[in-house]
């Protein structure tokens, strides 16, 4: 009798959304063999995420893929840039709200070798996922998870290959669920969400017309209407030809998602305000609730992404989370894989990680009023607009251990090392370049070098390249002190 051939992998990884492919991505950076499965053939086509935060592009820089996001999203917009909000009753007649310059909060955002990239998912994935083919993941577009069980030393997982209908059983030291906001994974592990509950419901309705001429030194990044006919809001997908309308509605007593293509072509003709050809292309209902899970792993399977929280879009805040869950925990289940750390390291994900998506979470819902979105305070959304952080602080200067902030980064312990362009081995580099397969301890120059290990010292290692920037300036410390920074580039706690 033949058995059956079970395939052993550290990890399994269900889900090629942008968390999955992007968790893939860290993976392979630490040499860490896995599977991922995604039951898409193509992923998903729902412009979705647009706004990619200078610490998202940091996290793609260390595996190799800045210059190639920074390169699809120069092809994004056909005319005009990123950014900037109009409201109005149409499109047509939306007048700009007075927003402060993007290139000035550019001015003002923390020292990084990356910026905010504006971008829709729907190109960035692309890329992802061919880095990860090219350089041999296994990625099986196409497949399913069926089932799976926990034993102590591992996940049994029932996969099948949907076009074939043939099912396999595979063995994985860890299981990763990045399988999206409904999750069958965290269903099954019977874990719960906490959080806020919707205040707005939407139909996003991606579609094709060419407003090219209608929008010309108009472009937008958001833009909110209001009729007798419709209410919604545009996002601009290549401020031409792509969009996408978010229908507001009332789940008590509409169901948009249930209306033909041409009820719904001429609810967006109205929110445009012009009788031009529209294509609808996808439709997805959604709305602003914010959903966190109660615990982010059970036993060897870990949550991440839209498994692990659920939040509304205003900000940019859902996928950018995401992916930084996946950053966080993936360099601990390298070197717990590889025995350099006890499997305990593992509980630490849950701890920084779940109070992170809480905050954003709640801040996420506090720029529900479009005003307060953009930095426009007013006598309706002042109790909103107090509790705001700023985006930059929410993104880039995350304490873990005090599930806080800090005011500026001086290399404080649980928050990202401060960037500085430096010189190391002939080449400008980031300092945040030095740092990614191991613990390494950076010091200034009067600093002891350990017995063990990757250290770096300022004038021996490396060298500040711009006018003023100090070891001490950096880091607040003296020319004898030393760090250990972790592979995620977070000053150890
Ligand atoms: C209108 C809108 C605008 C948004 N804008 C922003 C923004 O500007 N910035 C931002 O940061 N975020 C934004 N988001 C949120 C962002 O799109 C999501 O957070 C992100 O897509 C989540 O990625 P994910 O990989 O966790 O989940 P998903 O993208 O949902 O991927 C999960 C994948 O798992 C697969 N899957 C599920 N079950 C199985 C199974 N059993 N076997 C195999 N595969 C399976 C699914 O096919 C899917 O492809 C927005 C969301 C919406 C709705």
């Amino acid at each position: 009798m033949t058995h059956p051939r079970i395939e052993a992998v550290p990890v399994l990884i269900v889900g090629g959304g942008i968390v999955g492919l992007s968790a893939a991505l860290f993976l392979q950076r630490h040499r860490v063999p896995f599977i991922l499965v995604e039951r898409s053939q193509t992923g998903s086509p729902l412009p979705r995420a647009r706004g990619f935060s200078a610490r998202t592009l940091e996290l793609y820089r260390s595996v190799g893929l800045q210059d190639d996001i920074e390169a699809v999203a120069k092809t994004a917009w056909k005319q005009g840039k990123f950014g900037g909000a109009r409201r109005g009753r149409s499109m047509r007649e939306a007048e700009s709200l007075p927003l402060a310059d993007i290139a000035k909060l550019h001015a003002l955002a923390d020292p990084s070798p990356c910026e905010l990239t504006a971008c829709p998912q729907t190109l960035v994935e692309p890329v992802l996922r061919q880095a990860l083919q090219a350089r041999g993941g296994d990625v099986r577009f196409g497949w399913e998870l069926l089932r799976f069980e926990q034993q102590p030393d591992g996940v049994t997982a029932r996969v099948r290959d949907i076009a074939s209908h043939a099912e396999h059983t595979l063995h994985a030291d860890y299981l990763f669920a990045a399988d999206g906001g409904r999750s069958d994974i965290r269903r099954r592990l019977g874990i719960e969400r906490q959080g806020i509950d919707a205040n707005r419901h939407y139909l996003n309705l991606f579609f094709e017309a060419d407003l090219t001429r209608q929008v010309a030194d108009r472009t937008f990044s958001q833009c909110e209407v209001h009729n007798e006919r419709v209410s919604g809001l545009f996002l601009a997908m290549n401020n031409a030809t792509r969009w996408s309308f978010h229908l507001a509605c009332d789940p008590a007593t509409q169901q948009p998602e249930q209306w033909t293509d041409d009820h719904l072509t001429r609810l967006v003709q109205a929110a445009i305000g012009a009788d031009i050809a529209v294509t609808l292309l996808h439709r997805s209902p959604w709305n602003t609730r914010v959903r966190v899970a109660d615990r982010y792993r059970d036993g060897r399977v870990f949550l991440m992404g839209d498994a692990a929280h659920l939040m509304p879009p205003w900000g940019g805040f859902n996928a950018n989370t995401g992916i930084a869950d996946a950053h966080n925990l993936v360099w601990k289940i390298a070197h717990v894989l590889q025995g350099v750390a006890a499997p305990t390291l593992l509980d630490t994900y849950d701890r920084e990680r779940r109070p992170v998506a809480r905050r954003n979470g709640e801040q996420a819902w506090l720029r529900t009023d479009f005003d307060a979105r953009f930095q426009i305070r007013t006598d309706d959304n002042a109790g909103f607009f107090d509790r705001l952080v700023d985006y930059g602080e929410l993104q880039m200067r995350t304490r873990y251990g005090a599930d806080d902030t800090v005011p500026t980064l001086r290399a404080q312990p649980g928050t990202r090392f401060p960037h500085a362009w430096i010189e190391h081995l002939g080449q400008r580099r980031s300092t945040l370049d030095l740092f990614g397969a191991r613990y390494v301890n950076v010091g200034g120059a009067q600093a002891p070098r350990p017995a063990t290990g990757t250290a770096y010292r300022v004038g021996s290692d490396f060298r500040f390249i711009d006018d003023g920037v100090t070891w001490q300036s950096l880091t607040g410390l003296a020319d004898d002190a030393a760090l250990a920074i972790r592979p995620d580039g977070v000053v150890d706690l």
